[in-house]
């Protein structure tokens, strides 16, 4: 094969930042070369026939080993992902970072792009499983360490912004190109905006980690929903939050506010981690822990896709866009990853009708086909 030539698939819909269209996208290397009605050279064919063809998904929270993360992800049509670290103690953590630091570049399947740090830094009046003795409020030089430990791989803090010295970890972060993101918290409305105001951009799992809309008193929850500097993240499995919640949330946020997350952590329970990720159980749609709260999903992140499609009443390319354009954009990465444009990453995930992943493919190789 002449490796100048590039690679097409071909016959699927994509969905492009104008919308959905039949046509055909041209791959060489580890990039998007063309994105065009017909290939417009020669080069090998890929048949997309009966399937969409869009940006590779993005999870922003995802659990477990991410060796294995990786290797999974890519069934779900999942290209990227943030890896969570939960509470430990504060040498611990550091042992953590470094260890995934070391170990980056090895993985195969989905890439991963860093650390969400969840934990510890929350409220443990809102700490839902993560409550353990290892929550504390963040300090800027355990920030820094761990910046330094994970070489740059820390990339979104959850941080309940209430907590002594919240605010300035945030401007930490916002100073430190980390998104922070407010969760697990007991924050009134007017704390979130002094969040917001000091450069949070997200909330984390919407809804789940804090108190409920409140019309006389109103908390992070009404800030989530009311103010356009955040970003909502949303665990879209139907058990975490109802279709109903999520209608209202689109409604408040627009499509292009709103990130799909999975919390998933069917990789890791029964296995190694925190204690509430080894003893959680599934039932149902979701896993709980030994006292019966949610410790996580068994989401996957093309089940999001379709729940958002489905529960919010919309089209795909917006429910699509809230797996791929929205997180890239969170990270500071739209110009590599998260749309189908010439220049991009090579990142794709192509589905049928039924919301079937027929292949994967990351930086340009398939990593995962459906037989
Ligand atoms: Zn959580």
């Amino acid at each position: 094969m002449n490796h100048a030539e590039p690679a097409w698939l071909v016959h699927g819909r994509l969905l492009t930042p104008t919308g959905i269209r039949r046509g055909a996208v041209g791959i060489r290397g580890h990039r998007i070369v063309e994105v065009s009605r017909q290939p417009s050279r020669s080069g090998r064919r890929v048949d997309a026939r009966g399937c969409y063809i869009v940006p590779g998904l993005i999870d922003l929270h995802v659990w477990g080993d991410p060796d294995l993360v990786a290797r999974d992800a890519v069934r779900a049509g999942t290209t990227a992902f943030l890896s969570a670290i939960g509470p430990a103690s504060p040498e611990e953590l550091a042992k953590q970072f470094v260890r995934h630091a070391a170990r980056r570049s090895e993985h195969a399947g989905a890439e991963c792009l860093g650390i969400h740090l969840e934990g510890p830094f929350i409220n443990p009046a809102r700490g839902g499983a993560l409550a353990s003795r290892w929550l504390r409020p963040p300090r800027l030089k355990e920030l820094s360490r761990l910046h330094r430990a994970g070489r740059g791989a820390l990339k979104l803090v959850t941080i309940a912004p209430e907590l002594p010295g919240g605010a300035r970890a945030i401007r930490w972060c916002a100073a430190h190109g980390v998104v922070a993101s407010l969760g697990h918290s007991a924050a009134s409305a007017e704390q979130a905006a002094t969040a917001a105001e000091a450069g949070a951009r997200a909330v984390t799992h919407v809804f789940n980690g804090m108190a409920p809309l409140h019309h006389r008193h109103p908390g992070l929850m009404d800030a989530a929903l009311t103010d356009d500097r955040l970003t909502a993240m949303v665990i879209l499995d139907g058990v975490h939050v109802s279709p109903q919640a999520f209608q209202l949330l689109v409604r408040c946020k627009g499509p292009a506010r709103i990130v799909l997350v999975t919390d998933s952590i069917r990789r890791q329970a029964g296995s190694g981690g925190p204690r509430f990720l080894r003893s959680a159980q599934a039932r149902g749609g979701a896993f709980y822990t030994t006292s019966g709260r949610l410790a996580g999903s068994r989401l996957t992140m093309l089940e999001a896709v379709r729940n958002a499609a489905r529960f919010g009443k919309m089209n795909l390319a917006d429910a699509v866009r809230m797996a791929t354009a929205n997180p890239a954009r969170l990270l500071g990465m739209e110009r590599e990853r998260g749309a189908l444009l010439p220049g991009r990453r090579a990142d794709l995930a192509v589905f049928d009708e039924r919301f079937r992943v027929r292949m994967t493919w990351v930086a340009g190789r398939i990593v995962y086909q459906r037989g």
